[in-house]
């Protein structure tokens, strides 16, 4: 080990940094959030330091560095490009026992400053000893992914509760057993969404009722939208639930490098669904959540894009509500917006389209039952989910309801996903180009002016097809 990790306390304690660009405004800024009374040495400051010299947030002295700025402080950071004066700085500090980091000089430094994630009380601070920078930064973009933005708050709440725990178990086993009870469990989950009176209460309870951890055991639904395909479009959220899940129930949308992110351990359930027992399945999938909710499971209920958009969200977390079972809702990503942007076709445009709509082709009795007037309306984009069926009755009503026969129409199969492709006709030609095609579930129609776009935008595409 190069360098000893430490934190120090430098709240009201006077902290000098020489420079008055960019990199030195960016410290003096960390200085300040840890509490520094900070001092900055420059013969001329950037905008960012004249405005916190305006709001009396630092002092500043016009003029080069002596040796005298270092009297009385606790901590110096040298930011010049000038390196006899880094040098200079870095001796000086050095002959006085005072901390003194160089920028970008890793040998004149006595400390190097670690790449951090803030999560206020919690701090976690990544070195690569000074080699290389990048790669902390990369390391640490990773973690950020991993630590939920309400970390702190967790930690405070565990500051709250730390003497009447401790004072509830006196062997430190059983505390230690609480508290992972409590940091990943349930309890963790409602300071995350940001239901901390009820974190509290459930605490609380388990602090004082001698042997009820109910409310720490409890079972919990995680309804969660996987986005359209591409495992890189789930949220950081998803993706923390999935990886705490006891079972997942998913279906035929989610892709299995999607799965490959929930936990090994999880157990699944694939619950995908066949057209024709659409309601009775349904039924039966509502239940199981319960079921499994009221063994103390933590169950994942992964869906395809946003489960509130033809997901039938709304249905499963009815039956959960009824029945009392705690849930949580993450939206995802929806295939329009999936398909759209990896199709390179904007779905509004100035001069196109000024709105959007998302409809449901589902075939009733062989007949699609939608407003074709409003769906005819010039200016607008259409985009059809689980249109493909019915996509002969689709074309020739939009027509007769006032489209021209040339209005353009795509069709995305398997969107963001490495077999996505992209089909393009008219509303006339498209029918029977994919009479002719081989074409794979899922697809999506986007009907529009805008889908002319896509020439000049899909430059970007990875899919095989065009
Ligand atoms: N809740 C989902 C939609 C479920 S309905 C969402 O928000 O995206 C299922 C339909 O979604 C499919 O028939 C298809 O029309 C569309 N779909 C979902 N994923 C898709 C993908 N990767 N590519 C193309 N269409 C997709």
């Amino acid at each position: 080990m190069d360098f000893l990790p430490v934190f120090l306390n430098i709240k009201n304690q006077p902290c000098l940094v020489v420079g008055g660009g960019e990199i030195a405004a960016r410290k003096v800024g960390l200085l300040l959030r840890a509490g520094a009374r900070v001092a900055v040495v420059s013969p001329l400051l950037n905008d960012a330091l004249t405005e916190l010299r305006a709001a009396g947030k630092i002092q500043h002295r016009a003029a080069h560095f002596q040796e005298s700025d270092l009297a009385g402080t606790a901590l110096a950071i040298a930011a010049t490009d000038d390196i006899a004066v880094n040098q200079l700085i870095s001796e000086s500090a050095k002959q006085r026992s005072i901390p003194v980091n160089v920028v970008d000089q890793p040998e004149l430094c006595s400390f190097i400053l670690p790449s951090i994630i803030d999560r206020s009380p919690v701090i976690a601070a990544i070195s690569t000893g000074g080699t290389s920078p990048v790669l902390a930064r990369l390391l640490r973009a990773r973690l950020e992914t991993l630590i939920p933005a309400s970390y702190g708050r967790l930690a405070e709440l565990a500051a709250r509760f730390r003497d009447p725990v401790k004072q509830r178990f006196e062997n430190t086993t059983q505390r230690r057993r609480f508290w992972e009870k409590i940091l990943q469990g349930p309890v963790a989950e409602m300071v995350y969404n940001g239901r901390d009176d009820e974190a509290d209460i459930a605490i609380q309870a388990a602090v004082e009722g001698a042997s009820s951890t109910d409310a720490l055991e409890r079972g919990e639904v995680y309804l969660v939208g996987a986005g359209p395909g591409d495992p890189d479009l789930l949220t950081f959220r998803a993706l923390r639930l999935m990886q705490q899940a006891d079972v997942v129930l998913y279906d035929r949308l989610v892709t299995p490098e999607i799965l490959d992110l929930v936990r090994r351990e999880a157990e699944r359930i694939y619950v995908g669904k066949k057209r024709a027992y659409h309601t009775l399945r349904q039924e039966e999938i509502n239940q199981e959540l319960v079921r499994l909710a009221r063994q103390g499971k933590r169950v994942l209920r992964l869906k395809g894009g946003d489960p509130f958009i033809f997901g039938r969200g709304g249905e499963e977390i009815e039956t959960l509500a009824e029945e009392g079972i705690q849930f949580q809702i993450v939206p995802g990503i929806t295939a329009a917006s999936g398909c759209a942007s990896y199709a390179g076709i904007p779905l509004t445009h100035r001069d196109y389209a000024q709105s959007v709509v998302f409809v449901t082709g589902h075939l009733k009795d062989g007949s699609m039952d939608l407003n074709w007037v409003n769906l005819a309306q010039p200016q607008q984009t259409v985009v059809i989910y689980m249109g493909l069926a019915g996509l002969d009755i689709l074309c020739r009503e939009l027509i007769n309801h006032g489209m021209p026969t040339d209005r353009p129409i795509a069709l995305i199969q398997q969107g963001t996903t490495p077999h996505q492709r992209v089909i393009i006709g008219t509303l006339e030609t498209l029918p029977g180009i994919v009479a002719t095609t081989e074409v794979h579930a899922p697809t999506l129609l986007i009907v529009g002016e805008v889908v002319r776009l896509r020439d000049k935008l899909a430059w970007f595409e990875t899919g095989n097809g065009h």
